[in-house]
């Protein structure tokens, strides 16, 4: 059995302008994020009780809301000032800052409601770790076929596929499921991918058919840096089962070495000198930034 994830009391909430508790914080049942998925969102790590590259995601919440036609009701500056206080007030110093903005509350109806102000919602829980284990004997992944929509790249709540797939991994053994679409592989329930060939480090190019990770970018900048070469295109599944290291990277994830896909090995079986490299140089890069 899974246990249930901490106490109702750990963490407070930010909902349209107010600070509650998790017990307190009500959404309507007309909300149209419970009704249609129709929102957008994004989740922050905090370290040492700093968001870690808080204005990269809010500027992408930006984008997902821009192409959903929904008007972010605060500026960024002022999203980054109300995360920052809920984080302080939080008092969590290892915690993720969830944001969520949806169409509002209104009678049911497919069309934009008129006159209706967006949901704003902020919560800050401690961070769900990833346990050490995993991050030094590697994760198996399983894949599965994109039965996703053709815009992965706005951050919609709408996860269903994402939530189905996720539990098949685990049902399966695996901690992560990787879509693939028309043969390639396009990226994991939250996280991008990586195939180290032995040349390159090759990643799918963040077009629509995936979302253009946060964590994705930092890897492919501290790749760069450490002289390797990086290579974002197409990724057949055949030669990412065929890799001599495989990587996923995610905000909470951060990165993870994948040891296993579909039960058969990555190269050696074990988390490789590349994975190892761009790992330590990624939490060299957070303690730098959240100092
Ligand atoms: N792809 C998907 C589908 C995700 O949900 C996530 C998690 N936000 C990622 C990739 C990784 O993105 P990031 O590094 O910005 O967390």
């Amino acid at each position: 059995m899974r246990k249930k994830e901490g106490s109702m009391s750990e963490g407070l909430v930010w909902l349209n302008g107010e600070i509650l508790d998790f017990a307190s914080a009500k959404v309507s049942v007309e909300d149209r994020g419970f009704q249609f998925g129709d929102g957008v969102y994004e989740v922050v790590r905090v370290y040492q009780g700093k968001p870690f590259a808080l204005m990269e995601h809010l500027e992408r919440l930006q984008r997902s809301a821009r192409e959903i036609e929904l008007p972010l009701p605060l500026s960024l500056a002022e999203l980054a000032a109300a995360a920052e206080s809920l984080i302080a007030r939080a008092g969590i110093a290892e915690a993720e800052l969830y944001v969520q903005l949806t169409r509002g509350a209104a009678r049911r109806n497919h069309l934009f409601p008129p006159d209706t102000p967006p949901t704003l919602v902020m919560t800050v829980r401690p961070v769900r770790l990833i346990p050490p284990e995993l991050r030094e004997r590697g994760i198996r992944v399983l894949t599965v076929p994109d039965e996703r929509w053709a815009r992965c790249d706005i951050k919609s709540i709408c996860l269903l596929p994402n939530v189905l797939a996720k539990e098949r991994a685990h049902r399966a053994g695996a901690f992560e499921a990787l879509f693939v679409r028309d043969g390639l592989v396009m990226e994991g329930t939250s996280s991008n991918v990586f195939a180290w060939t032995g040349e390159e480090l090759v990643t799918p190019i963040a077009d629509h058919r995936i979302l253009s990770g946060i964590t994705r970018s930092f890897v492919l900048q501290l790749a760069r840096q450490h002289g390797y070469r990086t290579a974002e295109c197409d990724l057949p599944l055949a030669e990412l089962r065929s890799a001599r290291e495989v990587i996923i990277a995610g905000t909470v994830t951060e990165l993870l070495a994948v040891i296993a896909i579909d039960e058969e090995p990555v190269g050696e079986g074990k988390p490789g000198p590349i994975f190892r490299q761009l790992y330590a140089a990624y939490r060299q890069m957070i303690a730098e930034r959240v100092r």
